[in-house]
């Protein structure tokens, strides 16, 4: 509520109330400490969130929105999408978990949890006394050694498309937290093709752009599969059709299959059993005739953007014409694109030159759902593949679309870049050590700073123990002497109780440059939000 004093009413020429508020009190305000440490408050809450959904044990999270559909993940930057943070320094957080979605694919959540820890080390360092930006140099000096001993533990990952078991293993670690986890295999297997597939590997390129994640209601996980072309929600429009053709030339047309309305201008009198035969003849003439159109131009197949009726219909299916109704505007386009057809939107534009081709046209079913589909495979203009995935409700479908993009992402990743580091906590363990010992090497306070970061990057493997059940301070101990003894920085934390530490041989990796932009991104969020001394924002009025 705003107290009267603070403001004043007056009146506008046109003798119209308003208010006059006093400038200074119209603003909520924080400054220096104050303003730090509430912007870390804020953003540590939004990071402690997501801390419990790290890693291979990680929580789902059940997220309702606003017009009451759920949506279930376990997906950093979907789960604070959706989160609805109303805080702005939670919402540079979103931003940050965005960023690396984009950049990367992967690491959407850890990215959060060392965003959170470096602000809390922060916090320590402030109530010490210690400037802010001294902090946030001493942030920068240590996100640098760390990311320099990235490079230093990373690994070359040999992989070829005659050899694409390792990448498949990639992407069997993405996958493994994951809802899909039960068929990570399979699942890793066909993100693996359809990135070789698409991808140029002298450019060491992937276009993602031209692999197609696909998903429908119905059927169970293990029913995904790859399409390498398009998929086309329809089947044929005749049962008896057949249900496969090959090295087909497919007209696309936009005209309905049926005769030209009656004009109510002209009214038709039909008194007579003649004249009503009379007209049904010529209706049938105008379907044969467009029947003979589409045969006359050589196609096997014809695409329609309308339905028509059962007449239409049998006629097509008496004279061998394949045919598929109610194709959408999108497929249309794809379609015409993939088999180099043109859209023709008039019978009589109809030739042969403006016929595509696909190597094979079939309808199937999947699963053990009655479902059917059209595959569109061997196009012409296209690499473009689809990975198409089933899932017993909307909520498992489109999880385990957002789990095939982060594998997607992590074999591209690999393609552009094949140098790895090992997960389970190793990496971070590993850099928390250097970055540590570093620090003794530091004459100035920035040295206090270090240690922090050092500490923070703990809190990966110590999210990933605790998430699995393990001590987590005892775990991550015991894994960093076992570091420092063997210099492997390979041994992080054994999430699903293997029986071993050692990630090289649980064959737990994640890219180079997922690491090291998880790395850059957190500490620049955290000098961010170091750096704001003052906010100022409009006060509510209750
Ligand atoms: P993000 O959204 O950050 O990718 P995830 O839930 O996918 O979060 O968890 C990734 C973390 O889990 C990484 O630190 C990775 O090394 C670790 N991890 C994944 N699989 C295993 C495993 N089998 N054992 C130990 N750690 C694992
Ligand atoms: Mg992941």
């Amino acid at each position: 509520s705003v107290s009267l004093a603070t403001m004043s009413l007056a009146f506008d020429e046109f003798g119209r109330p308003f208010i006059i508020l006093k400038e200074q009190e119209q603003k909520a305000r924080l400054k220096g400490i104050e303003a730090q440490k509430a912007n870390i408050l804020a953003a540590k809450s939004v990071a402690r969130i997501m801390q419990s959904s790290l890693g291979p044990k990680g929580m789902d999270k059940m997220l309702q929105g606003p017009d009451g559909d759920v949506t279930v993940t376990n997906d950093g930057a979907t789960i604070l999408e959706q989160m609805e943070v109303e805080n702005q320094i939670g919402k540079l957080m979103v931003e940050l978990s965005r960023s690396q979605d984009h950049e990367i694919g992967d690491g959407t959540t850890g990215v959060v949890v060392l965003a959170g820890a470096l602000l809390e080390k922060a916090e320590f360092l402030l109530d010490m006394g210690m400037h802010p930006l001294r902090i946030a140099e001493g942030y920068e000096m240590a996100c640098k050694v760390a990311t320099k001993n990235l490079e230093a533990i990373s690994e070359e990952f040999e992989f070829s498309v005659d050899n694409c078991e390792p990448l498949i293993q990639t992407c069997m670690t993405t996958l493994s937290s994951k809802i899909v986890g039960r068929c990570k295999r399979a699942m890793a297997e066909m993100c693996v093709k359809a990135v070789l597939d698409v991808a140029d590997l002298k450019r060491r390129d992937v276009n993602l752009d031209l692999i197609k994640v696909v998903g429908k209601v119905g059927g169970q996980l293990e029913d995904a599969r790859l399409v390498e072309g398009l998929i086309i929600d329809k089947d044929f429009s005749h049962p008896q059709m057949p249900k496969e053709l090959n090295d087909v030339k497919i007209a696309i047309l936009t005209c309905p299959f049926e005769p030209p309305k009656p004009k109510t201008k002209h009214k038709v009198n039909i008194d007579s059993v003649e004249k009503f035969e009379e007209l049904r003849r010529q209706e049938q003439d105008y379907f044969v005739d467009m029947v003979q159109k589409c045969k006359d131009s050589g196609a096997g197949l014809v695409i329609c953007q309308w339905g028509f009726d059962d007449e239409a219909n049998h006629l097509l299916m008496h004279r061998n014409m394949p045919a598929v109704r109610w194709v959408g505007g999108v497929e249309i386009e794809l379609l015409a694109v993939a088999t180099g057809a043109r859209i023709v939107p008039r019978f009589s534009e109809l030739t042969p030159d403006k016929l595509g081709f696909a190597k094979q046209v079939r309808e199937v079913a999947f699963g053990t759902t009655k479902d059917r589909m059209l595959l569109v495979e061997g196009c012409p203009n296209t690499k473009a593949v689809t990975i198409f995935v089933r899932g017993g409700n909307r909520m498992i479908v489109e999880e385990t679309k957002r789990s095939i993009h982060d594998a997607l992402c992590v074999a591209r990743n690999l393609v552009r870049d094949n140098h790895i580091v090992y997960g389970g906590g190793a990496a971070e363990i590993s850099c928390s050590l250097v970055v540590a010992s570093e620090a003794d090497k530091i004459a100035g306070v920035e040295q206090y700073a270090m240690r922090a970061f050092a500490d923070a990057l703990e809190s990966i493997p110590m999210a990933l123990a605790e998430n699995s059940g393990l001590p987590a301070i005892d775990s991550v101990t015991a894994i960093k002497k076992a570091q420092v003894e063997t210099g492997n920085p390979w041994l992080g934390v054994d999430c699903n109780e293997v029986g071993t530490n050692d990630m090289k041989g649980q064959v737990v990796f994640e890219t180079l440059i997922g690491k090291k932009q998880c790395l850059f991104l957190a500490t620049q969020v955290c000098k961010m939000i170091l750096k704001i001394d003052d906010v100022i924002e409009p006060k509510r009025f209750e």
